[in-house]
């Protein structure tokens, strides 16, 4: 028999009844009883969905109050010391401490989990780090599920993952070196699991998708070889997702766990390398469908791999999503407004777990028993492979008429500078801000009232010009040089576009997940893409009518449009970037037409669309670089192109930072103190850049004095005339007051420093 199960089931609920418990608390509106309550009740349901699919082993341990990784430094007993913890366990206020700070300790640091947009609680390690049992939740956790009549599986962070992934405080110790301490703690916690009648343990060991070096890897067989070494149970499946692990196969094979779990989504090709020689006696877990994305599965296809593998493996088959189900929204049922059409070509969490359980039963019962299924399947993939919705020739064929001229600016960057120079009359260190001013209650209200239907179009029309005209009039009195509208009429950098471009659609429900009660719901892009008309001109001509200033025109680059949305699985993403790049060609062009001379492209996801291998890094960078120039490329020498990423570790891809040939970047460098610009200064980063002096992630508002030491700082690093002077990212989330104080000290700190070039 083949065995069906699940990596992790998406834990903030259909309704985000976790989010609002966990919000509700934070305000102290509900007590601890009520919110463990509302996260029992979560628990049971998803266990009992899971079961009622007909998932043979449901898992347990991946439910989290706030995150997974801060799970685990509270099980392993490994606070932080600067929380005073004193040895003891870890209870809700310590828990929330630690991922939301106190009036005296601030979080602890928060990052993206590999390449995915969920956010984990980075573990603090320094060379007095010990570990012991620290909390009793997973196995409260445990004995509800038996409870209920369900022997779950046991989810874990490995022991490598857990220190890999953490960070060393101090430099007088490498984390490796904990491994020793730490191991005897996962030998505890398996023996209570076994004792508790667990039969296996999924232990999931994500870094080796990463580039390990042998000093890790050779962790990787000490901290197994221990695990094991008592022979006793639970069982351990070892699980790797993300990536690719066949560099590793041998090894893997060899390592003294019950079996193996690998992503065959993201790739497919591994599956060779394991089953030729996969030794007697190990299970070999398969992750075919995709955890990360939300199409329906080709089940037919899916069902031949699976057979093939079967029959080498037999029952030590299992069969399982790729990753957790984290990433992936809860419910397609939650969607009864959703395009009829669209909808029967996707599958969220509960689907996907359905078409497991629909190939467990092929497997088992041959592959008559599930027929129907298979003919459906194959069905609504050839309807939506031959969708009208889908294939819009005209992009097709403007995808084709591309050449390289179309890739690159008529003239190199000299050329356009002097030209820009003549054009925009700018003083030495011009001043500009990132793009978003305050987004007020009342803008908010606005739109909400606007999507209610309870204000007119004109009227919010009105509304969101009112606030243009605010921000414009409070930018001249401010004194900055380049002036933005303020992006009042955006909900999100992503959906505002989206919502305008053909291809895309958007759900009601599908959350996921990004970081403690956050969510975020990713627009689905489905089809080619089309602007079927402009998308911010009246925005951006409306302020520049109002102003002598020049007004920078806002758009959302393509890459960022990518990463941010749930996009297509049956063509290549280079190819979806391209057409979503064309999309933004079109509207910089309407932009320059209608008398915008500068016009920022942002690009804050570009970094994160990293491959997690390094060996992938060029083919990346290669037609990420390509798409955002054939967005901002269409232009004329004296329009100039801004960009803005809200990071500035650029070290290892400043070639392609410099290759996307923007005339300006702006980048955040206030809370590493301009340090990360040394690395533009040696690179001899040819274009202009500003590099963010203010810190708009704090309501703290800078002095004069220290802004003016930043900018003396990357004077030093980058010629003056290359420079421009902003914030750090846009101004959104902070007060109108707090902005103007900031700004006009900017201001001041730029003025001052003029005066002594
Ligand atoms: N223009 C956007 C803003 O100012 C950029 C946001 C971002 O960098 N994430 O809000
Ligand atoms: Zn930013």
């Amino acid at each position: 028999m083949a065995t069906t199960h699940n990596l992790g089931f998406p834990r903030i609920g259909a309704g985000r009844e976790l989010k609002k418990a966990l919000e509700a608390y934070w305000r102290s509106d509900i007590n601890d009883e009520q919110l463990e309550a509302t996260a029992a009740e979560l628990r049971k349901r998803h266990w009992i969905l899971q079961r009622d699919l007909g998932i043979d082993l449901v898992p347990a341990g991946d439910f989290a109050l706030y995150d997974q990784m801060l799970n685990m430094t509270a099980l392993l007993g490994a606070t932080p010391s600067r929380f005073n913890a004193g040895g003891h366990n870890v209870g809700l206020d310590l828990y929330f401490a630690m991922a939301r700070g106190t009036a005296t300790q601030p979080a602890m640091e928060m990052t993206k989990w590999f390449d995915t947009n969920y956010h984990y609680i980075v573990p603090e390690f320094d060379s007095h780090t010990s570990f012991r049992i620290g909390s009793p939740r997973l196995f409260n956790e445990v004995a509800e599920a038996r409870a209920l009549g369900i022997v779950p599986k046991v989810v874990l962070i490995g022991p490598l993952t857990y220190l890999y992934l953490g960070k060393a405080t101090t430099s007088d110790f490498n984390r490796l070196d904990l491994l020793a301490d730490l191991l005897p703690v996962y030998r505890d916690i398996l023996a209570r699991l076994a004792s508790m009648g667990v039969e296996w343990v999924q232990i999931d060991e994500p870094v080796l998708a990463l580039d390990l070096d042998e000093k890790w890897l050779g962790g990787l067989d000490q901290a197994y070889t221990i695990l094991k070494e008592t022979g006793t149970p639970p069982k351990l499946l070892l699980a790797t997702y993300f990536e690719a692990v066949d560099n590793h196969a041998t090894r893997l094979k060899n390592l003294p766990v019950d079996g193996l779990h690998i992503d065959l989504c993201r790739a497919p090709d591994q599956l060779d390398t394991f089953l030729d020689g996969y030794p007697a006696g190990k299970v070999l877990s398969l992750g075919i469908i995709d955890g990360r994305n939300v199409w329906r599965a080709d089940l037919t296809q899916v069902f031949s791999i699976l057979s093939r593998a079967q029959s080498v493996l037999g029952e030590r088959l299992w069969v399982a999503p790729s990753c957790s189900l984290l990433h992936c929204p809860v419910d397609l049922e939650l969607e009864p407004r959703l395009d009829e059409e669209i909808k029967s070509w996707l599958a969220f969490s509960a689907q996907k777990l359905n078409e497991i359980s629909i190939l467990g039963r092929g497997l088992n019962e041959g592959e008559n028993a599930i027929r129907e299924t298979l003919i459906a399947s194959a069905k609504a993939r050839q309807a939506r492979a031959e969708s009208p919705r889908i294939h819009r020739p005209v992009m097709q064929e403007r995808l084709k008429r591309l050449t390289q001229d179309d890739i690159g600016r008529t003239n190199p960057f000299s050329v356009r500078q002097a030209r820009q120079r003549e054009r925009l009359q700018l003083p030495l260190l011009p001043t500009t801000t990132i793009g978003s001013f305050p987004q007020t209650p009342e803008i908010r209200q606005a739109r909400a009232a606007f999507k209610k239907g309870e204000l007119g179009n004109l009227q919010y029309l009105e509304a969101m010009r009112d606030e243009i005209q605010l921000a414009i009039r409070k930018q001249e009195e401010i004194g900055l040089d380049v002036l933005v509208h303020g992006e009042p009429e955006r909900n999100d950098m992503v959906e505002y576009f989206g919502e305008q471009l053909w291809g895309y659609v958007f759900t009601e429900n599908g959350w996921v997940q990004s970081y403690g009660s956050r969510c975020v719901k990713p627009p689905i892009l489905y089809g080619d893409i089309f602007r079927p008309e402009p998308m911010t001109v009246d925005w951006i001509q409306y302020a520049q009518s109002l102003t002598e200033k020049p007004v920078k025109g806002m758009l959302t680059g393509p890459i960022t449009m990518l990463m941010w949305s749930f996009v297509r699985d049956d063509q290549p993403r280079s190819h979806t970037a391209l057409q979503l790049a064309l999309a933004i060609r079109d509207e910089v062009a309407d932009l320059e037409q209608a008398g915008i001379g500068v016009i920022q492209i942002d690009e804050p996801a570009f970094r994160e669309g990293l491959p997690l291998k390094k060996r992938d890094w060029n083919e990346y960078l290669r037609w990420a670089v390509e798409a955002f120039r054939v967005a901002s490329s269409g232009v004329r020498d004296e329009t100039q192109i801004h960009t803005h990423m809200c990071y500035s570790e650029f070290h290892d891809i400043l070639p392609a930072i410099a290759d996307m040939d923007a005339d300006v970047i702006t980048i955040e460098t206030s809370r590493s103190r301009m340090e990360l610009l040394d690395a533009f200064g040696h690179f001899k980063y040819p274009n202009e850049i500003g590099p963010g002096v203010y810190d708009i992630h704090s309501p703290r508002i800078p002095q004069t004095r220290e802004m003016l030491e930043l900018l003396e700082k990357a004077c030093l690093v980058i010629n003056p005339a290359q420079l421009w002077v902003n914030p750090d990212c846009g101004l959104k989330t902070r007060g109108w007051p707090e902005v103007v104080t900031a700004l006009k000290r900017m201001v001041e700190a730029a003025v001052l420093l003029r005066a002594r070039l």
